[in-house]
């Protein structure tokens, strides 16, 4: 079922989408700079592009989609200085940036599997394209939009803007940044505030350095993306995503080197995915209020007194609109275990119940209604509420106070696991959800406490080790006992 919608930055609105080859979908997001363990923020934004990717595939597009590691030439200003973010975590671990790169690519793999990510088609590095990156560098100069000083390219603003609109993904407009970046960019080497860094002259402290035409260096943070984005999609294609704080300047700078070297833009669709919140607050490493995900699920964290699965993690996160703001709180936590309980609970109801000749109850209506919420910007929020729509239904059959055909049985049961399970990449595994082990599980925990009050013990050991060994792990909270 085509007629999907996407908000597109660009133009600020929302507009049908239509590959640029037919049934064929090119997407790029950027991905993460692997000089730290991800935090549950990225893993929004990676949860969100998820999101979007299983439903392109669910309505049968065939996806290429790109997501790269960034292990070379990502700037962090620290304390008014530049510094490379990977070349320092080297220095302070005493490792190479690719021990570290690939120290934290192992977790951040093992973390999509455990949020149930689907590995993107490729995930290429900026090191593996430094030649592509110096390629597109040597265009953007020799059409007039780059000049090199003393070993450094930078990309001259002024003279692109007098042929192209920079600022028009972001509605920046130079002249009024200035007054906010003249300070930060105050290097002498400039001919304007706004250029960018295509390639850096190295440094006696750099620990990654490339041999270019311009003598020995490293790239600039935003060419990695335009030499990759291209290498695999080509010069133009259909999405480009990423965190919202992505937008400017580096979407921007992107656009800019894409222009300034093919004179084509990069993509049709610009998608930005908002910010992952704790208190009002973007997380993040330099705020320092960020949870890591494998904090959340063994419930290590301050804040939250219980441990909770990535299901529900993920469950929450698809409770909100990828363009909105979400803010992480235990609140919203309990209140999506609960809904995630009940949802996938239907499932296994409907799956149960005995269907009849007649029915009152309308399968296609409720489908229409879950094509309808993704395919108006990928609203999964709007979608869970129509699957609860649904299961308020299948309980009220369930109750025998509606009846359902055993046609309309399957096409409501097929499309609600397309929905939760391929779509939302949610999982009915057993566990917290497993409506059988449950009640067991409460028998159990119940001895341990008799067993405990009575200073018993070995038995109260006995019983943890003996789940323990069975795959399940009891965690003693402030005010309750939870098991996973
Ligand atoms: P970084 O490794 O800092 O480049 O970030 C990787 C991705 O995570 C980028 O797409 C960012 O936009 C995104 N990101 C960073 N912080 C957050 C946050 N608090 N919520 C959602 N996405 C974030
Ligand atoms: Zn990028």
């Amino acid at each position: 079922m085509k007629g999907l919608k996407i908000y597109n930055t660009l133009s600020g609105s929302k507009e049908s989408f239509e590959p640029i080859h037919k049934d064929m979908v090119g997407m790029y997001v950027c991905g993460p700079t692997l000089y730290s363990e991800p935090h549950m923020g990225n893993m929004r934004t990676f949860i969100n592009f998820d999101l979007v990717y299983r439903y392109l595939l669910h309505i049968g597009y065939n996806v290429k989609y790109v997501r790269n590691i960034t292990d070379a030439g990502h700037i962090t200003n620290s304390a008014g200085q530049q510094e490379d973010s990977i070349g320092k975590a080297a220095r302070l671990e005493a490792l190479q940036p690719l021990e570290i790169v690939y120290k934290y690519n192992v977790r951040f793999q093992n973390l999509q599997k455990t949020y149930n990510l689907l590995p993107p088609t490729i995930e290429p590095t900026a090191t593996g394209h430094i030649q592509e990156q110096i390629e597109i560098i040597e265009k953007i100069i020799q059409n007039g939009f780059a000049y090199e000083v003393n070993g450094s390219v930078y990309f001259d603003v002024q003279s692109y803007k007098k042929s192209h609109d920079y600022g028009a993904l972001s509605g920046r407009k130079v002249d009024e940044l200035e007054n906010e970046t003249r300070e930060l960019n105050a290097q002498g080497e400039k001919r304007f505030f706004a250029d960018f860094a295509l390639w850096k002259k190295a440094n006696e402290n750099d620990m990654q350095i490339w041999r270019s035409p311009w003598g020995n260096g490293n790239p600039g943070w935003h060419i990695e993306c335009t030499a990759m984005s291209t290498k695999y999609l080509g010069e133009t294609f259909d999405i480009h995503g990423g965190g919202l704080d992505l937008k400017f300047p580096h979407h921007e700078d992107e656009i800019a080197q894409s222009c300034g070297s093919t004179g084509k833009a990069p993509a049709k669709f610009w998608m930005h995915a908002n910010m992952l919140n704790v208190n009002g607050k973007k997380m993040s490493k330099s705020l320092g209020n960020f949870f890591l995900p494998q904090e959340i699920v063994e419930g290590t964290t301050e804040l939250f007194d219980k441990a909770y699965t990535p299901n529900v993690l993920r469950f929450f996160m698809m409770q909100s609109h990828y363009r909105s703001t979400l803010d992480l709180t235990q609140e919203a936590l309990n209140a999506s275990e609960k809904g995630f309980a009940r949802l996938t609970e239907a499932i296994e109801t409907l799956d149960e119940i005995t269907a009849s000749e007649t029915g009152s109850i309308d399968a296609e209506v409720h489908v229409r209604e879950f094509y309808h919420a993704m395919n108006d910007d990928f609203n999964a929020p709007i979608l869970i509420a129509a699957l609860f729509d649904t299961v308020k239904k299948i309980n009220l059959i369930r109750d025998g106070k509606e009846t359902i055909t055993v046609k309309d049985k399957e096409l409501l049961l097929s499309e609600m696991k397309g929905f939760v399970l391929n779509v939302l990449g949610l999982t009915l595994e057993s566990g917290q959800n497993d409506n059988r082990l449950k009640p067991v599980m409460d028998l159990v925990l119940e001895l341990r406490q008799q067993a405990r009050s009575n200073k018993d013990w070995g038995t109260s050991d006995l019983i943890r080790d003996g789940l323990k060994n069975a795959g399940i792990t009891v965690k003693d909270g402030k005010d309750s006992t939870t098991w996973q």
